[in-house]
């Protein structure tokens, strides 16, 4: 095998790769237009492009991509050879500046929420010089991928990387105002990093492909629950099995290639479940490694016999999957706004971003929520899963305590002590206990020296969840700086405006316990929002409040945010569409016909019997046949409800009308369908289930 530090980052075009192969005056002129966030010249670029190209091609590369994030959730590509006609039939293998900077993949099929008529539905893409290149190896071949933001002719944002640029640009700018004012006028400029942390399942191909479910929607729509589950918690931090070690090591060299810092692998809660952390990294850098982590997861699984689930909620009565992404706010000179050091209480820098953080996410839980929905998600959050649908903070109790005396006193004098855990054991040293414990039930908790924002959903891409965070921290910064630029007494001004937002906001943070129901009464009391579906969240996007926030950030224009309202309740009622077409053709031509297969044994074997010997009890026989046949009955009149009500939402106008009658009509209905059927399969002969159960998928691999 090779080392570690041999092939790490070997297919990217990074930092040192630029330094070796550009000339000084380009590459500087790169630095610094990362730096300082300013466009580069075309002459810059055409030199860059000149090295990127012989780079790639010493490598192996016949193609190139624009790599974007449409708002499907996912990446796309266009792939173009870099041949040009030479005289005499050859080819020349040329790849400009030009064709680095700018793409036009005329990708007129993505969503755009009304934002592009067809006659000008043209996309752009646009070199996103801040996320280094690199290359894919595939079956096709080797591809140098450019990753890119999506754009409109008339420059308005189609994809997910664009606002979180804007989102980072913006919450720089106002963090950059604060710490000057607290004398660090060094700061250039504020970096958000982000580690997401990636669950997901493994099932056999084999088992997999028997499920239309599994194929068309990521997840089972049917299955009883097998007799164990994860009550044992025998998986969680277990062992790993041959196959999925196989498929890690794999994956892992796979990920260090391409640059991705990936640190920590192990066994999740449930069965089959798995989990891979990266090392943080600037959030855009962290969105695009999050899209590859996630590919390549289902690349090198097919490779295995495997199958990656990343669905939310693959399998109902088992925990779902979610991506904590793990948030802070850096300096150019490295320091971490969100470490509150040893004395928390004594560090008013630390405290006022913290008051930032909470003021933002009280104003604007709705729109975190929203930035953590998907229809996948509604199966979790809401459901009876980690974490709520209602967003709160827990700080923990140590600096529970320092936030209750500031807004008792104003002053924060006493720091309650952690203290030391005690092993017991002589031998082993004593350790110092975490100050911010864990609260796992809190959908957004202070872990340290970063908030852990835990609702994002397995298969999300977290660009909206940190466009989200930046937009919104950015705005109570901005709101912060504006009033302390103009206080005569910076010590005092600073003291009240920390005072004065906590004692307002206070009313997120939340230490308890989240699954409880008496929190829900408790959350309604405090006034904050319960959303529990994705179709609930939508509006929040295009209140006043959320306008406001976005425009005045400069993250997103009130068109693009309709556009993009749109767009969630299409993907909401497309996705709900599938599951209920899905269901209808398994319970059609799987389910019920298997279970009248099995119906007619039982009569065929009560006549035989009766005849062989007219004496003979077939009780057992004539019960089972009489509640067999009773939940056929109910699976069938589910099955044509279900039809109807799909029939009838096609006739429904597009957007949310559409959504919500998806939400409230048909998703009712496909629960109808499924208990039937799933209590049948704990009655049937084993032999006649039409595909593989739970156990099977849960615990073969
Ligand atoms: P846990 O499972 O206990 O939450 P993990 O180690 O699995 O812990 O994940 C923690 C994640 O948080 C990692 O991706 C880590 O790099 C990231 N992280 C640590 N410090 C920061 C920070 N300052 N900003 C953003 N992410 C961070
Ligand atoms: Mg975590």
């Amino acid at each position: 095998m090779e080392r570690l530090t041999d092939i790490f980052g070997i297919d990217v075009f990074n930092e040192t790769v630029m330094r070796e192969r550009l000339p000084e005056e380009a590459f500087f002129a790169w630095k610094k237009a990362m730096e300082d966030g300013e466009p580069l010249g075309r002459d810059v670029a055409d030199v860059i492009a000149g090295a990127m190209k012989e780079w790639a091609i010493e490598r192996g590369a016949t193609h190139y991509t624009h790599w974007f994030q449409p708002l499907t959730g996912i990446t796309a590509e266009k792939h173009d050879s870099f041949i040009t006609p030479a005289p005499g039939g050859k080819v020349l293998m040329e790849f400009s500046g030009k064709e680095l900077i700018k793409g036009e993949p005329d990708a007129s099929s993505f969503p755009s929420g009304g934002l592009r008529a067809t006659f000008e539905a043209r996309g752009y893409t646009a070199w996103d010089c801040t996320s280094p290149a690199f290359l894919r190896e595939d079956a096709a071949g080797v591809t140098l991928c450019i990753p890119t933001a999506f754009c409109s002719y008339t420059g308005e944002a189609l994809d997910m990387k664009t606002p979180l640029l804007r989102s980072m640009e913006a919450v720089s700018k106002q963090a950059v105002r604060i710490v000057h004012l607290f004398g660090q006028k060094e700061v250039k400029k504020v970096d958000c990093s982000v580690g997401a942390e990636q669950e997901y399942f493994l099932v056999d191909h084999r088992s997999y492909m028997e499920r239309e479910d599994l194929i068309f929607t990521g997840s089972t729509l049917f299955g009883a629950k097998p007799p164990k589950g994860q009550e044992m918690d025998d998986h969680y931090f277990g062992s790993l099995k041959e196959r999925v070690a196989s498929f890690m090591k794999e994956l892992n060299q796979e990920l260090w290639k391409l640059g991705i810092y990936a640190k920590t692998q192990h066994n999740e809660a449930a069965p089959a479940q798995h989990e891979l952390a990266p090392i943080y990294t600037s959030a855009n850098i962290a969105t695009d490694h999050n899209q590859l982590i996630m590919e390549c997861m289902k690349k090198v699984a097919k490779r295995h016999g495997l199958e990656c689930l990343l669905h939310e909620k693959p399998f109902a009565g088992v925990n779902g999957s979610g991506k904590h992404n793990n948030w802070s706010l850096v300096t150019d000179t490295g320091k971490n706004l969100l470490n509150p050091g040893k004395t928390p209480n004594e560090n008013i820098q630390f405290l006022l971003f913290l008051a930032a953080v909470l003021e933002a996410v009280d104003t604007h839980a709705d729109l975190l929520r929203l930035s953590s929905a998907n229809p996948g998600n509604d199966y979790r959050l809401g459901g009876n899963e980690a974490p709520p649908a209602i967003i709160s903070v827990f700080l923990g109790e140590q600096l529970d305590d320092v936030v209750t005396q500031l807004i008792e006193t104003g002053e924060a004098a006493r720091l309650k002590k952690v203290g030391r855990l005690y092993t017991g054991v002589s031998t082993l040293p004593s350790i110092g206990r975490d100050a911010t414990d864990r609260n796992r039930t809190s959908p957004f908790a202070f872990t340290g020296n970063k908030f852990e924002f835990r609702s994002v959903g397995s298969s999300m891409s977290i660009a909206d969840a940190n466009t989200v965070l930046n937009t919104i921290v950015a705005d109570t910064l901005q709101k912060f700086a504006d009033i302390l630029e103009k206080e005569p007494d910076f010590e005092q001004g600073v003291h009240n405006l920390i005072k004065n937002s906590l004692a307002e906001h206070e009313r997120i943070i939340f230490n308890g316990n989240g699954y409880a129901p008496e929190w829900v009464e408790e959350a309604k009391r405090r006034g904050l929002p319960n959303l529990r579906s994705m179709v609930e969240a939508i509006p929040a996007l295009t209140t006043e409040k959320s306008i406001g926030v976005f425009t005045r950030q400069g993250v997103l224009t009130e068109a693009e945010l309709r556009s993009r309202a749109e767009i969630y309740y299409e993907i909401y009622a497309k996705e709900i569409n599938i599951e209920a077409r899905t269901m209808i053709s398994m319970a059609a031509t799987k389910y019920i016909p298997a279970v009248i297969t099995y119906v007619t044994g039982l009569a065929d074997s009560v006549n035989a019997v009766k005849k062989a010997c007219p004496a003979a009890d077939t009780g057992v026989q004539e019960e089972l046949l009489v509640r067999t046949s009773a939940l056929l009955t109910k699976a069938q009149a589910a099955l044509t409800k279900l039809r109807a009500m799909d029939e009838e939402a096609a006739t429904k106008k597009e957007g949310q009308e559409m959504a919500v009658f998806f939400r409230e009509k048909v998703f009712p209905v496909m629960a109808e369908l499924r208990e039937p059927i799933d209590e049948l399969e704990t009655i049937v002969d084993n032999a006649l289930w039409p595909v593989p159960t739970y156990a099977e998928l849960l615990y073969e691999v």
